[in-house]
């Protein structure tokens, strides 16, 4: 990077989330330069899933988000010049059990009420769709809507969109520090290779934001949370869709006293069943929910427990070779809400901890903070998702988490 540079707004981070938000300032006419410190989806977006996903969420203001963020998919995906693998086949959460039936049920209704395509299935329906299912299971709650996608594709799309229409992707270039006037406004961000001068920063670093944060004296309660992945050689045609568990996300997410019949194993390392099928014709298996710092090493105790839950719902696969693990740490914060957020510095945006759902939430996450930026009308309140919320002690804590991603 030589000579002096300026910028309306710097993004800091090259994920999906920082690449989404690059895309629509670059869109709104807004000279952007983008800071990655390593390559693009370098982080937690290269070592995750794809999916793009209603289905798990919690009925009213959580659901709502994800359903306009999932709208925007198919034309943005239909508008960029590089194929980010955006299919929409929908998903569905298998039910082990009639108390689950019970409950699936009751969750059925609450998110065909928020107008989702969403329909209980029984056994034979299940069976006649996903004929690999274990033959025991009692049914299945289908999600017409829900996509998939590659999300380092995603990145690549929305970045090289932008450059197009002028915004600077700079990688292997860490911000360092920022720096503020008397007033406390942005003046500019020191980079390894230069300063940028500014005064709009969007911090948009996933698990690294509480760093960021930290250079203009914020606190951002966001916390590494470990996921494994198991990935199979190239096989017949396991199952047509993503496959979750519900009872997962009832015992978690629902709350109430269900428990499932899982290992020790199984719940201490929160392995809950998510099956997703490449375009490749392999498929992803996991996974699981651990706080362990920055560690994404994987650990062959959690990884066996991951095999052995998918091989309770897919028995046909017990014989399939695996070809590959990895790990990844979801940007987490404690009501399991992202941030969207202004605050209390002047200039300075956060746009992370959206911990399993980040590749899912990426475009409204780029479109709101536009739209906050821009001082246009935002698609949804986003009071939900300030930062301020965690300051002012209203950080409820929701149900512990989600089964998917
Ligand atoms: C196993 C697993 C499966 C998942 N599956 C799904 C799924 O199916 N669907 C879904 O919606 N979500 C899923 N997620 C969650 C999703 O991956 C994340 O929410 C999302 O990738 C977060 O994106 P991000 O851009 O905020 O963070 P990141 O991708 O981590 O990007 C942050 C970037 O900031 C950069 N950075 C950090 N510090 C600096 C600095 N000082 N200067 C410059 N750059 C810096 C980092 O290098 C990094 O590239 C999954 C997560 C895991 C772990």
């Amino acid at each position: 990077m030589t000579g002096k540079k300026t910028a309306e707004v710097v993004v800091i981070g090259g994920g999906v989330v920082g690449s989404a938000v690059t895309y629509f300032l670059a869109r709104n006419n807004l000279d952007v330069i983008l800071l990655e410190k390593g390559a693009i989806a370098s982080g937690t977006s290269g070592r995750c899933e794809g999916d793009v996903l209603v289905c798990d969420k919690e009925p009213g203001f959580d659901c709502r988000l994800a359903k306009l963020s999932l709208d925007l998919f198919p034309q943005i995906a239909s508008e960029l010049d590089y194929d980010i693998g955006w299919t929409q086949k929908g998903s569905l959460l298998a039910i082990e059990n009639e108390e689950e039936m019970e409950a699936a049920r009751k969750f059925c209704m609450q998110l065909a009420a928020e107008g989702l395509p969403v329909r209980i299935l029984d056994r034979n329906e299940v069976l006649e769709i996903e004929p690999n299912l274990a033959k025991d299971i009692v049914g299945g709650l289908e999600t017409g809507c829900d996509g998939s996608l590659y999300p380092m594709g995603l990145a690549y799309g929305l970045l090289s969109d932008a450059k197009k229409r002028g915004a600077q992707i700079l990688t292997h270039n860490p911000v360092v520090d920022i720096k503020r006037d008397s007033n406390g406004n942005i003046q500019k961000v020191i980079a390894r290779n230069g300063d940028i001068i500014t005064r709009r920063v969007v911090n948009a670093a996933g698990v690294w934001a509480p760093a960021i944060g930290k250079m203009v004296g914020l606190n951002i309660p966001i916390k590494p949370r470990q996921g494994q992945m198991l990935v199979s050689e190239r096989t017949f045609p396991v199952a047509r869709r993503k496959v979750m568990e519900f009872g997962y996300m009832m015992a978690k997410f629902g709350g109430g006293s269900y428990a499932r019949r899982v290992s020790p194993e199984m719940e201490e390392f929160g392995i809950a069943l998510v099956f997703e099928p490449t375009e490749a014709q392999n498929f992803l298996i996991g996974s699981s929910r651990r706080f362990v710092g920055m560690d994404t090493s994987c650990d062959i105790r959690v990884l066996r427990a991951i095999a052995e839950r998918a091989i309770r719902f897919f028995p046909a696969i017990r014989d399939i070779n695996i070809i590959r693990s990895y790990a990844g740490l979801r940007p987490y914060t404690p009501d399991h809400l992202p941030i969207i957020s202004k605050t209390e510095v002047p200039g300075f945006y956060v746009v992370a901890g959206h911990e399993g759902d980040g590749i899912g939430l990426s475009l409204i996450t780029g479109k709101l903070i536009t739209q906050m930026i821009c001082g246009e009308p935002l698609d949804i309140n986003t009071d939900p998702l300030r930062l301020s919320r965690f300051q002012e002690g209203e950080n409820v804590l929701r149900k512990e988490t989600k089964p998917t991603s």
